[in-house]
């Protein structure tokens, strides 16, 4: 069997506990909406991208039903037979063998990861001796290191600033402008949540249910119809939806790839900026508040490897804003 068909993956390939718990909580929702438009079914598991998370974004997802999700013997900390008193170091010969394993989550939720390192993980070998019965808790329970992942030595350190471990190693590329970079994005979705909850007040029943859900409507899960009956009491249909829409482009904009790119000027990082920048207009377009500026002061620090360039707001003003202006009606 084909395990992998069982198992959902969050709506973007964002690196989970770098968002807060309800970005997080969205993209796990979002993620189990796709895998239902794509197979007609609930999904057993889910994967998260680069297998990082921590316990609160394991208890986001057994709160949705997910029973289970991956990780990589690294990950493990402690292990023990169930019911066992006594806890074991992981190490190679404890776990040696261990299909699976279950972290106990508060208020009595569970998760069963399976132990699988991802080059295993993608081996059809490894899918074609699993046995649909072995998806039933096991009989082994861990505690695993937090914020830790598959991609980076040093946790999570490659998608927020410049990190010596050898997936982030571009040669003679710095990486200054990484930290700057998750800085100014940051400063964008802060203001775009408080906006979206202030304003969101006068537009929808409940704002947090609205976005949970609006990723139905994305996905052509609910109609349209169906979920301004739902979601929206205002008549202004045109500004709740944009207020919607500001939250999606933002947690597009954290996608984990720009992370992995060489510079700052690369074009993933320059499509993310422009939804930031996206995100940025129809905030000022709707609430009044300007951010801009602040933005690109934040990018002003984000130093380019490429000296035509100099730093991110140089790139801002003179690459992708004029683009974007050009392509759109902002
Ligand atoms: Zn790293």
């Amino acid at each position: 069997m084909n395990i992998k068909k069982y198992f959902a993956t969050t709506y973007h390939h964002s690196i989970l506990p770098l968002l807060t718990p309800f970005e997080q909580e969205i993209e796990i929702t979002w993620g189990i909406y796709k895998f239902i438009k794509q197979n007609k079914t609930n999904p057993i598991g889910i994967i998260f991208p680069e297998y990082a998370f921590n316990l609160n974004t394991l208890s986001i997802a057994a709160k949705k039903n997910i029973s289970f999700s991956l990780i990589s013997p690294g990950q493990i900390k402690k292990i023990r037979y169930v019911n066992e008193l006594k806890w074991h170091p992981a190490n190679k010969t404890n776990l040696y063998n261990i299909k699976s394993a279950y972290v106990k989550l508060p208020e009595e939720d569970i998760i069963n990861l399976l132990v699988v390192p991802k080059y295993i993980w993608n081996n059809k070998k490894y899918h074609l001796n699993y046995k649909e019965d072995n998806f039933k808790n096991s009989s082994y329970e861990i505690k695993i290191y937090e914020n830790t992942s598959i991609g980076c030595k040093y946790g999570l350190k490659c998608w927020k600033e410049e990190c010596t471990c050898k997936s982030s190693n571009q040669n003679d590329f710095h990486q200054h402008w990484k930290k700057p970079l998750r800085r100014a994005l940051n400063l964008v979705k802060y203001y775009i949540d408080e906006s979206f909850f202030t304003l969101g007040k006068n537009y929808f029943i409940d704002p947090r249910q609205a976005l949970l859900n609006y990723g139905k409507l994305i996905l052509g899960l609910q109609s349209k119809d169906l979920f301004v009956k739902k979601y929206i009491y205002n008549q202004n249909l045109n500004t709740a939806f944009q207020l919607l829409e500001m939250e999606s482009l933002c947690l597009n904009m954290f996608s984990s790839y720009i992370w992995q790119s060489r510079d700052i000027s690369s074009s993933r990082v320059q499509q993310n900026l422009k939804l930031a920048l996206m995100a940025i207009y129809t905030l000022e377009r709707i609430s009044g508040i300007y951010i801009l500026n602040n933005f690109l002061e934040i990018l002003e620090e984000a130093i380019s490897n490429n000296h035509h360039i100099g730093n991110g707001r140089f790139l801002v003003e003179h690459y992708i804003l004029p683009k974007l202006k050009k392509s759109s009606s902002i």
